[in-house]
């Protein structure tokens, strides 16, 4: 039998009070209302979640006994269509987060032009401390506690930090035993073999350097001179590696959750994925030296790619950067506070709710492509992103020259945009 790979785990959340995302994104929000000159009531619609369930998960524990685990599912809209959003694995996960995380995929999706509202899902755990016995029945348990506001046409959950195609192989499994019958587009992110599309794994850090190679076009940044460094080597930052390599981009530093390495003439990103694939970190790899994670930020390369999690660009950390581009592969990896600084030092932000939308992008050709039982090569899966991705940079760069704002105010005001024509559409505003 394959053995099952273990899911990777990334960085602690570093968030304090008054980094709360929640909070952030509701005044980012009610700024992109007023820049729209729409009327409150938008607010009013979208600064809370439409339902957010909170649930208990028991699991039976290899030594016999039962931990309860807390986990949540948060739809914050429906108003483009179901909900769509992963399911976080992660020891810091609370209510917040998952509602800040659900509106941010309100957001992606509306940029991306998706029929879809926004959804998340979490569970309160460290996944390396489980057994894989112990993870699956973990995601069987949240899937039966989650059911009655979950489904195709209601809410479609993926992977996110800590889950992965295995975990949504099970959760599959589960759903499916509970309908008595096969619900492939109950879920995205899974194996190929039971109805995952091609490129879903690779889709997030593809998306990520598609948004990356046309602000090198607007920027006059030639990608083949030009170097990056990148926090976190998840699925999502081992992927943009992967990615800016091939473009011949020089990647001279990465870090995980266990250290950092460096080399000045650009990391070797194949061998480097099998060195992680092996060890589970990037530490010790012998084609770089090592490296002080807290000195990344203060590289002078073109690329910054936080790719790890929220909290990270602040005011302690954002008046290192010299890049020329931070492209936030991560969700929500900058601060307000991190916010002013990058814009007084004039660096070009791809934010977050545009750069890594490839992964719910490809998500929805999943979705698509189980509804229709008819699967994609993944030529056609990589070149219809690349059109939605192109397409998503245009709206928001047109957006930020139209209406002098900085890349994240303009996408949100494209998404907020959006869904307050859908508002419109159905009544809600006029
Ligand atoms: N978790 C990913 C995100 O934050 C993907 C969500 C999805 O595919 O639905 O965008």
């Amino acid at each position: 039998m394959k053995e099952v790979p273990e899911s990777k785990v990334e960085a602690p959340i570093t968030a304090n009070a008054n980094e709360n995302p929640y909070e952030i994104v509701k005044s980012l929000l009610k700024n992109s209302v007023e820049a729209l000159g729409l009327t409150e009531d938008v607010y009013r619609l979208l600064e809370k979640p439409i339902r957010v369930l909170e649930v208990s998960i028991p699991v039976r524990m290899d030594d016999g006994t039962i931990k309860n685990f807390t986990g949540y599912r948060s739809h914050h809209s429906d108003i483009l269509g179901p909900a769509k959003g992963g399911i976080r694995f992660h020891p810091e996960v609370n209510i917040d987060e998952v509602k800040a995380l659900s509106m941010w995929m309100s957001l992606k999706s509306a940029i991306l032009g998706l029929p879809f509202g926004g959804g998340k899902g979490g569970v309160i755990v460290d996944p390396r401390e489980l057994s894989q016995c112990e993870l699956e029945n973990l995601s069987r348990g949240y899937i039966r506690a989650i059911t009655p506001i979950i489904g195709p046409e209601k809410d479609i959950p993926a992977p996110d930090v800590n889950t992965n195609p295995q975990i949504m192989g099970w959760m599959l499994d589960e759903y499916d035993r509970l309908r008595g019958y096969n619900v492939p587009g109950f879920i995205t992110g899974k194996p190929i073999i039971v109805g995952g599309s091609q490129g879903r794994v690779e889709a997030t850090g593809r998306g990520v350097v598609i948004s990356i190679a046309e602000a090198a076009k607007k920027l006059n940044i030639p990608l083949e001179s030009a170097t990056a460094a990148i926090q976190g080597f998840g699925n999502v930052g081992s992927m943009t590696a992967k990615f800016l390599h091939e473009l011949g981009v020089k990647i001279i530093a990465i870090t995980d959750v266990k250290g950092g390495i460096y080399n000045e003439n650009g990391i070797d990103i194949p061998s480097l994925r099998q060195h992680v694939a092996e060890t589970k970190s990037v530490v010790d790899f012998p084609g770089a030296e090592s490296f002080d994670s807290d000195k990344l930020f203060g590289l002078p390369v073109d690329f910054l790619v936080p790719a790890a999690l929220e909290n990270q660009i602040t005011e302690k950390t954002a008046p290192q950067i010299q890049a020329k581009v931070v492209a936030e592969a991560a969700n929500g990896p900058t601060t307000p506070e991190g916010d002013r600084i990058l814009n007084e030092k004039g660096i070009f932000v791809i934010p977050d709710i545009l750069c890594n939308s490839g992964g719910v992008t490809v998500s929805y050709f999943e979705w698509v492509q189980n509804n229709m039982g008819y699967y994609w090569k993944e030529e056609e899966v990589n070149t219809k992103l690349e059109e939605k991705m192109i397409y998503a940079f245009e709206d928001v760069h047109k957006m930020h020259e139209e209406k002098q704002v900085n890349m994240r105010e303009a996408a949100y005001i494209v998404g907020v945009g959006r869904i307050a024509e859908a508002f419109q559409a159905r009544g809600w505003i006029n």
